[in-house]
């Protein structure tokens, strides 16, 4: 028999649509229903007409701009999106954990990052399955394993979330982690979707944006960011979406979550800085949606309006969520950080950091044949350092 023939406009046509629909099975599910939001319980100055609002900016990523980061995620995304060899990560053990100092953070992924505070184990956007993403077959797939399983973490005091999208709240995870974990506190609403799961309510605690809670030694407040939420194609804005601050007697770290540059940082610098440690989104820009994640520059100066001491860049090295090349973010953000003079660390996921001492960590994700010379290598010490030399020689290989 004839096998069937295609022109080639036909089979254009195919790819685009078949790309078109793994892509939308990627970002969104049309199968889970928004959290139910109890609408007498919800009284932050945010919420209006049933979902949640920026501040300072009032357009939200909505469907349409969604098929169009689609679009281009065919017509304009990087060849090097994602790396060509797994990303090599440092093996963590349960007896590290525990014998670790206090004081100490490990990056597990992503936004994934725990931290070992006043005796305790805190833990945030816990994402490690294979995808980010509703589906197990399709959307974003990690460059590298967590650094440690699920089953071999410690108890955990507290699960903090900044918002629900797929890259930060991981259903496999949270109902995997849930028995270890003492409490998750969430911004409102993303606890509802929790509860829906099958975490028990008295574990959830939902913040307001200020809002503050005391866990074992720890002063946790919800603060702004500016971004936006939903796990399917209707459920845009039905929760909400928060930074957070984490004090104890001996340190404060700043988490970022997910946001866009915006006057947030300096308030929070203002009330709660300066922090030893900022964790802050870098990574998954675009000049398609500038004001729901910052370029390296713009993390660069929300570490500065923070009052942060060191910068630790999150929100890369794991997924490939944008257009642009998986190392642009780290490379650049290392060069920005150079020009403005500002202490940077970039720990291999696994490896340990001290929040009061951080050491400057290396360029990991540079592979052998771009790792370059021990002369790169000093350069890279120097930039770290935040002692501006040499910056024309290396913004050669930033590109
Ligand atoms: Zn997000
Ligand atoms: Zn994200």
């Amino acid at each position: 028999m004839k096998p069937p023939r295609f022109s080639v406009r036909q089979l254009r046509w195919f790819f685009i649509l078949s790309t078109l629909s793994a892509s939308l099975m990627a970002y969104s599910s049309i199968f889970e229903p928004p959290p139910e939001v109890d609408h007498d319980r919800v009284t932050s100055s945010l919420y209006e007409g049933g979902r949640f609002h920026n501040t300072e900016v009032r357009h939200q990523m909505g469907l349409v701009d969604g098929l169009n980061a689609m679009v281009r995620n065919i017509t304009d995304k990087s060849t090097d999106a994602v790396p060509s060899t797994p990303v090599a990560t440092a093996p963590l053990t349960p007896e590290a954990l525990l014998d670790a100092p206090d004081q100490s953070l490990w990056r597990l992924g992503h936004s994934t990052v725990l931290l070992k505070l006043e005796g305790k184990f805190w833990l945030t956007d816990p994402v490690f399955s294979e995808r980010a993403s509703p589906f197990g077959f399709a959307g974003p797939k990690r460059f590298h394993p967590a650094p440690i399983a699920v089953a071999d973490l410690p108890e955990i005091e507290a699960v903090v979330l900044s918002h629900d999208h797929y890259d930060h709240l991981d259903h496999d995870t949270i109902l995997a982690l849930q028995t270890k974990v003492g409490r998750f506190v969430t911004p409102l609403g993303v606890g509802d979707r929790l509860i829906a799961w099958g975490v028990p309510a008295a574990k959830v605690q939902q913040l307001d944006w200020w809002g503050e809670t005391a866990l074992a030694g720890l002063r946790l407040v919800a603060t702004p960011a500016q971004h936006f939420s939903g796990r399917s194609l209707f459920d845009n804005g039905r929760t909400l979406w928060s930074s957070w601050v984490l004090i104890t007697p001996s340190s404060r770290v700043f988490f970022g979550g997910d946001s866009g540059y915006f006057g947030g940082f300096k308030a929070v610098g203002e009330k709660f800085g300066p922090f030893d440690v900022t964790l802050l989104e870098n990574g998954a820009y675009n000049e398609a949606w500038p004001d729901i994640h910052m370029r390296p520059e713009q993390t660069v100066q929300a570490h500065l309006d923070l009052r942060g001491r060191n910068l630790v860049p999150i929100h890369n090295g794991t997924f490939d969520l944008a257009l642009h090349a998986w190392t642009d973010p780290l490379e650049n953000i290392v060069v920005q950080a150079a020009q403005r003079g500002v202490a940077i660390s970039t720990p291999r996921f696994g490896e340990r950091l001290d929040i009061r001492a951080p050491e400057p960590g290396v360029a990991w994700w540079r592979t052998p044949s771009t790792a370059g010379s021990r002369a790169k290598q000093r350069v890279d010490t120097a930039l770290h350092t935040g002692t501006v030399v040499a910056v024309t020689g290396y913004s050669g290989a930033a590109q």
